[in-house]
Formats: structure tokens, sequence, C-alpha cells
């Protein structure tokens, strides 16, 4: 047997025999680093990019990424051939992927102008358009995420960005995956910025002599690159917005007893792989010892048959199980948690998905693994953690679209609304407002 100190197991809280106070803080992220301590160390990155431009950019890469032999931060389209090299069932599968997630997103278009007569003669409409320069970073490291560049660039192109911009850190080579090339060329990027990090965001912010400046960055990364999108969605003289905060990934399964306990273990895992600092939580909804303990033994197994089974230790280590007696109590406290992922394994699933307040992205049913949404399925796996779907929605078309408002009246309109609008810019003490109003209302009587 193994010795219980090797076990991987998450510890179990039956909430009927724990204090709220305890709930609460198991329901915690684990913590962060201080950002102030990571925005001190990338100050100077993002400050030396913005003034030296290419060469800054270079710099950094050289160091991060020891690709030494790289001279010139950017590959522009049309990306030639011999960059995505892959096996026929890799080219298959992103192909397969693209279409699920273009044909999703795209039904996410606004059918035509919202047109409203709030009053007779006045007429406000409301239109879209696409943002013009997107730049998105695909993180690097240690793995390769064609996936991300997917989710990313396929609304891009959907909504019509005229400029599409990936970043992604090169290898020790100087080169970039085929992968991401090629998700990439499918999604017509304009160009991919071969860097990471800090020094990816401040080109991309400030454009630099080879790299496109852009409007708007999206993607997710580490804590260097989710402080510098915050640093330079603060400077007012960049003008770039970002998507949402990012932090680590994070699943919540609520499972009753007609869940399979392997399918239940396997869900957990593949969002414990993710990297220690994910979390993985489990509602089991009246489960009583036995059936719990075959979840758990599955956990454990399935976990030491992995290649990354030493970051699934760390993940667990700050996981838990709780323990409810009904299915409304467990979505309650999903509901707090406010997941990334959210997995129903319970009888009649779809019937509780109006119970659902908080969540990035709903799996529902036995035969709906989160990996499917991670990739192909068609939905977006850019979410937001870290209880953020509280108030963020993940990213999808509208992420890629302004919408602007418009009003048109006619001298009936104006008359209708004229005492209104000229009443309170009295009380505000603005009058070349009421003024603006008044002229025409003399105009008018003159004319009759
Ligand atoms: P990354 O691309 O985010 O960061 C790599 C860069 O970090 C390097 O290029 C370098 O510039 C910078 N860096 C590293 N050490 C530094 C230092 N000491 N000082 C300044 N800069 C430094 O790749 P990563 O580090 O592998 O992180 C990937 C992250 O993305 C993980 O946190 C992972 O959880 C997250 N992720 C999220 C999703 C999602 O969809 N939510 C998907 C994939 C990855």
């Amino acid at each position: 047997a193994t010795p219980k100190s090797d076990r991987i197991e998450m510890k179990r809280l039956n909430t009927t025999t724990t204090s709220m106070t305890t709930i609460k803080e198991a329901l915690q992220r684990p913590s962060q680093k201080s950002n102030d301590a990571i925005v001190e160390l990338i100050k100077p990155i993002v400050n030396d990019v913005r003034t030296n431009g290419d060469a800054g950019v270079l710099k950094y890469t050289h160091k991060f990424e020891k690709a030494t032999s790289l001279t010139s931060p950017v590959i522009k389209a049309p990306f030639p051939e011999n960059l995505m090299q892959l096996s026929a069932d890799t080219i298959k599968a992103i192909d397969v992927s693209y279409e699920n997630i273009r044909k999703f997103h795209a039904a996410q278009q606004d059918e035509k102008p919202l047109v409203v007569e709030t009053m007779p003669g006045v007429v406000c409409s409301r239109f879209s358009r696409p943002i013009e320069r997107v730049g998105l970073y695909i993180p690097g490291g240690t793995a390769v995420l064609p996936s991300s560049a997917l989710m990313l660039g396929v609304p891009a192109m959907v909504a019509g960005c005229k400029k599409i911009v990936l970043a992604s850190p090169p290898r020790s080579d100087g080169s970039i995956s085929p992968e991401i090339v090629y998700a990439a060329h499918k999604c017509g990027a304009e160009s991919i910025v071969l860097a990471g990090g800090a020094q990816a965001i401040a080109a991309m912010a400030y454009g630099t002599e080879s790299v496109t400046k852009v409007d708007k960055i999206l993607g997710p990364g580490n804590q260097f690159v989710t402080a510098a999108k915050m640093m330079v969605s603060n400077d007012t003289s960049a003008g770039v917005s970002i998507d949402m905060p990012a932090g680590p990934s994070e699943v919540l399964v609520i499972a009753d007893k007609y869940a399979n306990p392997a399918f239940v273990a396997s869900d957990l895992l593949s969002q414990a792989e993710h990297g220690v600092d994910s979390q993985v939580i489990l509602i089991a909804v009246d489960l009583d010892d036995k059936e719990l303990a075959a979840i758990e033994e599955q956990l454990h197994q399935q976990a030491n048959a992995l290649p990354r089974v030493d970051i699934v230790r760390g993940s667990i280590d700050h996981s838990v199980t709780f323990v409810v007696k009904t299915l409304e109590e467990a979505m309650n406290l999903s509901n707090e948690y406010a997941p990334e992922h959210l997995i129903l394994q319970i009888q009649d699933a779809e019937s509780v998905v109006p119970l659902v307040q908080n969540a990035g992205s709903v799996f529902i049913g036995q035969w709906t693994p989160e990996s499917v949404g991670d990739y192909s399925a068609g939905v977006n796996h850019s979410l937001p953690t870290y209880g953020y779907a509280k108030q963020y929605s993940g990213v999808n078309l509208g992420s890629f679209i302004k919408h602007i408002t418009s009003s048109n009246l006619t001298a009936e309109g104006l008359r209708n609304v004229s005492s209104a609008v000229m009443q309170l810019a009295a009380v505000e003490g603005l009058d070349a407002h009421k003024r603006a109003v008044s002229i025409r209302m003399d105009a008018m009587s003159k004319d009759a």
C-alpha cells in the first residue's frame, strides 16, 4: 500500500460539520507573489523597449530565451512553408478545431444595427466595428500552445480586425513552433513577434521599427506578462487596452452518485496538471464514504500514471473536496467560488444550468470533459480565473469589437426632447449646452 504521506489526495471537508470561516478559507485561491515586486522587475524592460525598439526587444530575447542567433524580432506574413511543416494528423486536428471555433464565434456577430425611436423623431442606434489592430500573446515557456493561438486568432479574424499580430517567445535556436505559425497563418495574422514576457507586451503596446503597434492586447501568460499588460494599459500615452487579469487555471467539478469516479478524477487531473499553482475543487453531492473513496482511489491511480505527476502533487496540495447534502448547496458554493471551468457530472445536468450564476465556461454531463472546450468543441478557452467570473466574460467575438452609438433627430424630435435637455443643462450650469438646443428652437419658431 502507498504510505499515507505519498498518497495524492485532496483534503476533505464536510460542510455540515465545518465552520463557514474554514469553508471560505478553503475556497481561497493559492496566493500569488506580490505584484509590486514583479512590477519593479518589468518596469525597466518596458521602458527599454519603449526607448530602444527592436534592439531592446532583442536584448531580452537573447537574455531570457537564450536565442542569441536572432537578429530580427518579427516574421511577417506570408509565412514561409518551411516554418509550418507538420504531420497530417496535427494539421487535421488544427483544421477541425479552427472550423468549430470559427462557427461558434461567427454566430456571435450582431445581425444588424440596433435602432430605437425613444420619442417621436428621436432615433438612437448602435452599430459595431472591429478593433483595428490586435496583439495576441501566446505563452511559451515549456509548452507548445497552438490552441491558445486559435482561441485568440480565430475570433479576431471573424470580427474583421485588420491587423492581427501574434507574439510568442522563440526557442533557444531562435525558431518558433510550426503549430503556432500554422495557426497564425490560418487566422490571417500579419506578423509573429518572436519575443515573450514584458518585452513582447511593450513592443506591441508602443510599436517598434518592425513590430506593429496594436490597440488591444489579449492572451494569457505568467506574472511578468500580466504585470506588463496592466502597466501598458494604465499608460494613457500607449493607447492600448487589455482583455482581463489572468491567473492560474482552475476547475470545479460537481458530482453526484450517478457520476463515474474515473471520469471525475480525470477531469480534476486535467486541470491539476497545468501548473503547481492550479486549483481543483470537487463538490460531492450526498456521496457516502465508499463513493468518495472510489473517486479518491481513481485520483491517486491516474495521477501516478501521469508524466506531470510532480506538478499534480503541487496543485492537489491546495485543492479540496467539499461534501455537501444538496445540489442547491453545491451550486451556492460554486457561485461563490466563481470557477473558470465548471463541470457538472450529475444526473440531468442540463436542468441545473439555470442555477449557474458565476462561471467562465460550463461543461454539462458525463460525456463532456473540459478538454473538449480547451481545444476543439468551439467554445473559447481564454476564461476569467481567480473569481473574476463574477464580473468578466471569457474571450468572445465581443472582445474584438467596439460598439458605436448614434442619434439622429428630426425637428419634431428636438422639440420633443428639448425641455428635458435644457432643464438638465441649466441644473448642471452648462449654458452652452442649453444654448445649442435653444438656438435651434428659436430658428424653428422663426421658420414657422
Ligand atoms: P510566458 O510566455 O508567459 O513567459 C515567458 C517569459 O517570461 C519570458 O519570455 C521572459 O520574458 C519572462 N520572464 C521569465 N523570467 C523572468 C524574470 N526573472 N524577469 C523578467 N521576465 C522574466 O511562459 P511561461 O512562463 O511558461 O508561463 C505560461 C503561463 O501561461 C502560465 O502561468 C500558465 O498557467 C499560463 N497559461 C494560461 C493559459 C490559459 O488559457 N489560461 C493557457 C496556457 C498557459
